[in-house]
């Protein structure tokens, strides 16, 4: 068998196999402003990675192409898989377009959860890229390969706070957040992102969320106010699935969250805890009627080579 060699972000490459962590994201506040003539949507975001991620494992190999494959067997492992697109594009870049690469997904990130389980990965892959082939490209320029590769893979490159804007591309860094205890659970359907982006046109957004006291909450460190501003604007629209989510909401709060939303597109949703064993019990309760319900917490910034 071949000896796998763990290599941590900030070291060289110095094997022919990296790990890499892809953290989960959740969106504190989500707001849609208006629908552009590209057909996208221009958004403002407040997101956040956690400590709820997949583990992926890259390796070089002596066969030219890109190979993944994934402990979940209903995500593709071809060019749907957006960590591959991720790996085409990072080849494309470094003019090395033969290179034999290998990709392993050990999956935990729920699919079709407003999590970016799929974004994360590839941001994780363009990460893992740099360090496997010691290319040593800046943050900037993987964020640059990441906006090609989908809309919220560039904030993922260095995760943590961060206000998202436009397609989700334009970031600026926040503050870290505070400490706290992250419940996250997901009913066992997932929501249409298109479906939903459709339904969000056809009605009047009458409640948006308080992004700029946000800001200010988490840049005074006060989990309380932010706790209170958290808000999607997708759970206005009118949805059978999306009503369900209140009563998870319902528990969360129940439990001592001080305060819960849903994230992305759904169907996820997560509440906020001050108190880790009032997270823990809530967890509990949740697990009983739902299959996928974790504890987590935010996670910092990436480092990278200067
Ligand atoms: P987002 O917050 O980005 O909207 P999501 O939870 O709605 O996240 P994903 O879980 O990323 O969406 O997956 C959505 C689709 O992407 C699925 O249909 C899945 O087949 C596809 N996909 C492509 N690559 C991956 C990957 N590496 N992991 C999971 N899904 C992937």
């Amino acid at each position: 068998m071949k000896e796998t060699v763990f290599i941590n972000s900030d070291q060289k490459n110095n094997g022919a196999e990296v790990t890499e962590f892809a953290g989960a994201k959740l969106n504190l506040t989500l707001d849609v402003l208006s629908k552009r003539e590209d057909g996208y949507h221009d958004m403002v975001m407040v997101m956040q990675t956690i400590s709820l991620g997949d583990r992926l494992v890259l390796r070089t190999s002596d066969k030219p192409g890109i190979r993944v494959s994934t402990s979940f067997r209903y995500v593709p492992n071809d060019e749907r898989n957006l960590g591959y697109k991720a790996a085409k594009e990072f080849l494309q870049a470094v003019g090395d377009e033969q290179r034999g690469i290998e990709i392993h997904m050990e999956k935990t990130i729920p699919v079709g959860a407003g999590m970016a389980g799929g974004s994360a990965d590839a941001a994780a892959v363009l990460r893992g890229m740099n360090r496997l082939l010691d290319t040593r490209m800046r943050r900037e320029e993987l964020e640059k390969l990441a906006e090609r590769v989908g809309s919220d893979v560039a904030f993922c490159i260095a995760g943590g706070t961060s206000l998202a804007r436009g397609r989700g591309e334009l970031l600026e860094d926040l503050p870290p957040m505070p400490e706290c205890f992250l419940v996250v659970c997901k009913p066992g359907f997932s929501i249409s992102t298109p479906e939903l982006f459709r339904k969000i046109d056809r009605m009047n957004v009458r409640s948006h969320p308080d992004t700029e006291g946000m800001i200010k909450a988490i840049g005074a460190g006060d989990l309380r106010e932010m706790a209170i501003r958290m808000y999607n604007v997708f759970e206005d629209v009118d949805d059978r699935r999306i009503r369900s989510i209140a009563e998870i909401k319902g528990v969360l709060l129940d439990h001592g969250a001080l305060g819960a939303v849903m994230t992305g597109t759904g169907s996820a949703v997560f509440g906020l805890f001050h108190e880790e064993e009032n997270a823990r019990s809530c967890c509990e309760v949740l697990g009983k009627n739902y299959s996928f319900c974790r504890i987590a917490v935010p996670t910092g910034k990436q480092a990278f080579p200067e």
